[in-house]
């Protein structure tokens, strides 16, 4: 499959104190991929590197094979295939979900781009296939306010998936969830999965457990370990880590 991001060697200091300190891992081609770790780890600091919030001091961030995309502004990141979702649904909540979806599909997720930017046929199919494929086919034209809270994660993934993503990166995306929708979020990630690469910061280890092809450690800026859920939760070292030892 390949590589789609390969990072060397991050530094990220923020007034001298290093919240990266020389991060360096590879995310290859259709992986579901969670960063874990304890809070202050530099989980959060790492997916805003990646996706052009903060500029790194030092290292390498290099996407599908050779485009280094480290100094590239948040905007231009969309545009080449990379897409972030926050842990808070950032939906316009007084669109109708299918609203929100045309908005997206135009790309630069513009209001004014896409009353003046017609969709095209091809467009509308896809939004029909992904809001099938998120389960919202039967919600469109209810406000995004309306929905519930598992409704709106996934009309955001959907609003990400409907622009041709490479790669999606998802912070916390079953805070909030009961199990159910937990459930269905880790099953969307895996259809997802088939023709997109994900990153996800996340907390719920039963979660992790059930859905990551590869699991990455943090702990005070740098990689603790790295590998299957069965690997990475006998390594002594991170058991030290989670029991605060
Ligand atoms: P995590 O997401 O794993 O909880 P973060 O990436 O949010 O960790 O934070 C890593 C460290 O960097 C923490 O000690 C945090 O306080 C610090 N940090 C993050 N952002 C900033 C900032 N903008 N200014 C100063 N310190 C920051």
């Amino acid at each position: 499959m390949g590589t789609i991001l390969e990072i060397n060697n991050l530094i990220i200091s923020f007034d001298g104190f290093r919240a990266l300190n020389g991060v360096t891992t590879k995310v290859e081609k259709g992986e579901i991929r969670f960063f874990i770790g304890p809070n202050g780890a530099g989980k959060t600091t790492l997916l805003d590197a990646i996706c052009g919030r903060i500029r790194p001091q030092q290292g390498s961030i290099i996407f599908d094979g050779d485009k280094n995309i480290m100094h590239y502004p948040e905007h231009k990141l969309v545009n080449i295939g990379i897409g972030r979702k926050f842990q808070v649904p950032s939906v316009f909540t007084s669109l109708s979900v299918y609203e929100n979806m045309e908005v997206s599909v135009v790309n630069d997720r513009s209001i004014m781009a896409s009353l003046f930017q017609p969709i095209t046929k091809a467009q509308k199919e896809k939004i029909d296939d992904i809001l099938d494929l998120v389960d919202l086919k039967d919600y469109c034209d209810k406000k995004a306010a309306d929905l519930s809270h598992g409704q709106k994660q996934w009309l955001e993934i959907a609003m990400l998936l409907v622009q041709d993503l490479q790669l999606i990166l998802l912070d916390e995306p079953v805070a909030g969830m009961g199990r159910k929708e937990t459930i269905k979020t880790g099953e969307l990630l895996k259809s997802i999965a088939h023709h997109c690469t994900v990153i996800v910061v996340e907390h719920d280890m039963e979660f992790v457990r059930d859905y990551a092809s590869k699991v990455t450690v943090m702990h005070e800026g740098r990689i603790l370990d790295e590998g299957s859920v069965s690997q990475v939760q006998n390594n002594p070292k991170v058991i030290d880590v989670y029991l605060g030892r």
